[in-house]
């Protein structure tokens, strides 16, 4: 059946072309039917017609054709410019951020695209039109000829055939012949005119055109897909893009508040500069009336009285010193050098460091040589344990000049006989060595941070940041004699690396308001307080680390790092109290000193007074992490409900991961504060209750939850105002009433016996800040901690470390710190030690008791006044 079936359909086309084949001449017109074909004039004017839409073609493809080379060509150069201008960019480091952030990402999506775009403009459009150009379009022309041709022979044949006379075709078989003959021209140019004819249709209409406008639309099709693939490539980098540019924003605001304080700050020393011109030119005023005065007074004996009386009363006649705006600063007698030297002595440390002038050897004799034939250079000087180094083309490299000058037998003194000012000089049993500062308060400076220094050395007391140091060694005062060249060199450097490092933050874009409050001490106090507690200090000794280490690890969260739990860490953060392994320390210390104040273990040894080490014992890893991240212990093994994504999001750092995991946890740990557990209490109260239990790790929660450590206690409010139970009576006691505040962690510590004396201290009204509420509470020292003092106060110590103001003054009592400590009993000696030591390392004056001048603006200041 099937072969019965298929058979017909494969021989059924067979006979019918084969039928067609053998019979091409027809006796009878081919084309008579088609009127159209005829070869009249309406088929004449129809081929005209079809032949100027030709040519118009043909001009119109020729400039397609052009243009859309032209724009695939722009294309492919618009893209090499495009991959050389990402290229350029690179070289750029500040470019980076949009590179890696965004154009990375998208670059190769987008460069994908356009490639393919541009090879569908060539498939479908381009090698198409190109095609039908080369092919059809130039063939119309050859075709038009040929017809043309083939019009004429056939023309020219027919008048030929029709001029022969009809009985010169007798013969039969000649007729037949001829007209066999006839029909076989006629029937070839109907073909050819057939042809031509539906060649020319063709090229318009029909069949070409829709190929055309089919390609035209496939294009748009292929470009608005790549549109569509552009923005859904795109899109997703969307967000990054915008972070880098929110980060430009906040970048720029920081910039332009660091420009604005920069402009404040030229201001500033322009009026400064002003004034001094302008008293510079008053003097030489006053002085050039002087010599008229006197001269026209010599010459004219004549002058009324009337014209003398100025002259007496004339303030500034031969005295220009006394106009002039730095006339108080000058040196007017030995009365005034030691009141001077008293207020140094405060102001200074016994180290400071700073350029002084000299001649180029210290002169043998007991006489200063004086004369043209010495030549003065400039010197870095360095005064520090107990010793005066020199340095030379410290521009470039850090080089001592010549060896230091021990001062344990030297004395200074100014050089009055000098011919050049500001001079003073060291004179040792050996030789004498004359400095010129570049100001008289420099001089002055400088010579009572000597003589403080030559007296700490007769004493005997050694650098006073370096107490714990002292103590756990157990030694006298660290011999100097001990290759102090080779370490001091090394700390010097170590404190310029720190100092260039300190300074391009600043320049950069920081936070300048964790300053420590000694703005109106100039440069003498910042020169001690920035970099103070580095440098200089004696090699590192191992058994001070150990100690400082094994003590510090007795808490066994210790052991881990805070952040990331690598073992034994060496880093900590003295204002968060954690131990932090390296990788982490680094990342702390790029968020800056406001958030972390980073410090080695091992290495920054000066560091850790005994206040700073109980801060530390208080606080710990673990109790740390209970406030910034009390969930941090939840996350790592209950995880079997989770996705793995979820567990991505929520784990927390472990020591193989990338520096990036590690620093947006810790980023979001301690700046945004995202982990911190919160509460509705007042935070006031959580920190006057976490002070008054000395409880740090409280303290620190109120931290975490943003208290301004400078606010004061309110005055009348809270503290008083809830006293039913006391009755009328405005106890403060009150203050027991408030509920503790219920907190995630363990408060309370108990690592220390806890002075419990304080609570009625409270009642006196001028204690209202936070550190100043502190420093009524002593911790009792431990029998290991060696120190002068019976108590220590690292409560105080961490306000200080997390941005209390020591400086603050009470706008409602007018009190200061050292008002309140300075009124009698409520703040006891230890404190004040305390704060003195504080004050030393700051270059800050220090306080004594009852010393202070009181601004009496209450009258319950009278009742606390001893
Ligand atoms: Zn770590």
């Amino acid at each position: 059946m099937a072969d019965l079936e298929t058979r017909p359909l494969q021989t059924i086309p067979g006979p019918a072309f084969n039928e067609d084949s053998p019979q091409p001449i027809s006796t009878t017109r081919t084309c008579a039917d088609d009127q159209d074909l005829e070869d009249g004039p309406l088929f004449r004017a129809t081929i005209k017609q079809l032949e100027n839409k030709t040519s118009a073609l043909k001009a119109s493809t020729k400039r397609i054709l052009k243009t859309a080379v032209a724009s695939v060509e722009a294309q492919q150069a618009l893209m090499d410019a495009d991959t050389n201008f990402l290229d350029a960019l690179r070289d750029i480091p500040s470019a980076t951020p949009p590179l890696t952030e965004y154009m990375d990402r998208t670059w190769a999506i987008l460069y994908e695209q356009r490639l393919r775009l541009q090879q569908s403009m060539r498939d479908i459009i381009l090698d198409p039109l190109q095609k039908r150009y080369d092919y059809e379009i130039k063939t119309a022309e050859y075709k038009r000829r040929r017809f043309e041709e083939a019009s004429k022979d056939y023309y020219s044949y027919l008048a030929k055939y029709l001029s022969i006379k009809p009985e010169t075709l007798s013969k039969d078989k000649k007729r037949t012949e001829r007209e066999q003959k006839h029909i076989a021209r006629q029937s070839a140019f109907d073909l050819i005119r057939f042809d031509y004819y539906n060649f020319l249709v063709d090229l318009h209409g029909g069949k070409k055109e829709q190929e055309m406008l089919f390609n035209l639309v496939r294009n748009q099709q292929e470009e608005s897909s790549f549109y569509q693939f552009i923005s859904s490539g795109v899109i997703p980098h969307k967000e990054a893009l915008d972070n880098v540019a929110t980060l430009m924003e906040e970048a720029a605001r920081e910039q332009d508040t660091f420009y604005k304080e920069r402009s404040e700050k030229r201001r500033t020393m322009l009026t400064r500069h002003n004034q001094h011109v302008k008293d510079m030119l008053k003097t030489e005023y006053i002085k050039e009336q002087a010599q008229l005065k006197r001269t026209s007074l010599r010459t004219s004996a004549n002058v009324s009285d009337v014209e003398e009386n100025p002259i007496s009363t004339d303030p500034g006649l031969p005295e220009p010193s006394q106009s002039a705006g730095s006339a108080e600063n000058r040196f007017k007698g030995i009365h005034d050098l030691e009141n001077q030297d008293r207020n140094m002595l405060w102001a200074c440390g016994r180290r400071k460091e700073g350029v002084l002038f000299s001649t180029s050897k210290p002169s043998k004799g007991t006489a200063f040589e004086k004369g043209s034939n010495v030549t003065w250079h400039k010197y870095w000087c360095v005064l520090s344990g107990g010793q005066l180094h020199e340095y030379s083309n410290w521009k470039r490299h850090v080089e001592s000049h010549i060896d230091p000058i021990p001062l344990r037998y030297a004395t200074v003194r100014q050089a009055c006989n000098a011919d050049r000012q500001f001079c003073f000089e060291i004179i040792t049993p050996y030789f004498r060595r004359m400095y010129q500062a570049i100001s008289q308060e420099e001089m002055m400076s400088w010579m009572a941070t000597i003589r403080n220094a030559i007296e700490s050395l007769l004493n005997g007391t050694g650098s006073s940041v370096n107490l714990i140091k002292d103590h756990l060694i157990k030694e006298e005062e660290t011999n100097n004699d001990q290759s102090p060249k080779k370490g001091h060199s090394r700390s010097l450097s170590k404190a310029i690396r720190r100092g260039l490092a300190e300074r391009s933050r600043w320049s950069g874009f920081s936070f300048t308001s964790n300053s420590n409050g000694s703005a109106g001490h100039g440069h003498i106090a910042k020169n001690s307080g920035a970099v103070g507690q580095y440098e200089f200090s004696p090699s590192p000794d191992a058994t001070v680390n150990t100690k400082l280490l094994t003590t510090l690890r007795e808490d066994r969260s210790n052991v881990l790092c805070a952040d990331c739990g690598e073992r034994n860490p060496e880093w900590c953060s003295l204002n968060l109290g954690i131990l932090l392994c390296i990788e982490c320390s680094g990342i702390h210390r790029s968020l800056g000193t406001h958030i972390s104040k980073v410090r080695s273990l091992t290495l920054d040894s000066a560091s850790y007074t005994p206040d700073i080490v109980e801060l530390l014992r208080s606080i710990g890893n673990a109790r740390s992490n209970a406030v910034w991240d009390p969930k941090r212990c939840l996350t790592t093994n209950d995880d079997d409900c989770l996705t793995t994504d979820e567990v991505d999001e929520l784990r927390r750092p472990v020591p193989g991961d990338t520096r990036d995991f590690k620093l947006k946890y810790i980023q979001q740990k301690y700046v945004e504060k995202a982990f911190v557990y919160h509460t509705h209490k007042d935070l006031n109260t959580l920190l006057f209750d976490a002070i008054d239990n000395d409880d740090i790790p409280a303290a620190l929660y109120a931290v975490a939850l943003g208290i301004d450590l400078n606010r004061s206690w309110p005055f009348t409010s809270a503290r008083s105002s809830s006293s039913d139970e006391d009755g009328s009576q405005n106890s403060r006691n009150s203050q027991d009433s408030i509920p503790l505040p219920t907190i995630v962690l363990s408060s309370g510590n108990n690592l220390c016996a806890t002075n419990t004396t304080g609570r009625d201290k409270i009642d006196d009204p001028t204690v209202r800040y936070p550190l100043h509420y502190a420093l009524l509470y002593g911790r009792r020292t431990l029998p290991s901690v060696m120190t002068d003092r019976n108590r220590l106060f690292p409560m105080a110590e961490f306000l200080l470390q997390n941005g209390a103001d020591a400086g603050i003054i009470d706008p409602e009592t007018g009190n200061t710190l050292a008002s309140i400590v300075g009124l009698g009993s409520i703040v006891e000696d230890d404190a004040i030690a305390y704060l003195n030591l504080k004050n030393a390392a700051r270059g800050q004056p220090q306080i004594f008791r009852a010393s202070m001048p009181i601004i009496p603006s209450h009258s319950f200041i009278d009742a606390t006044y001893k």
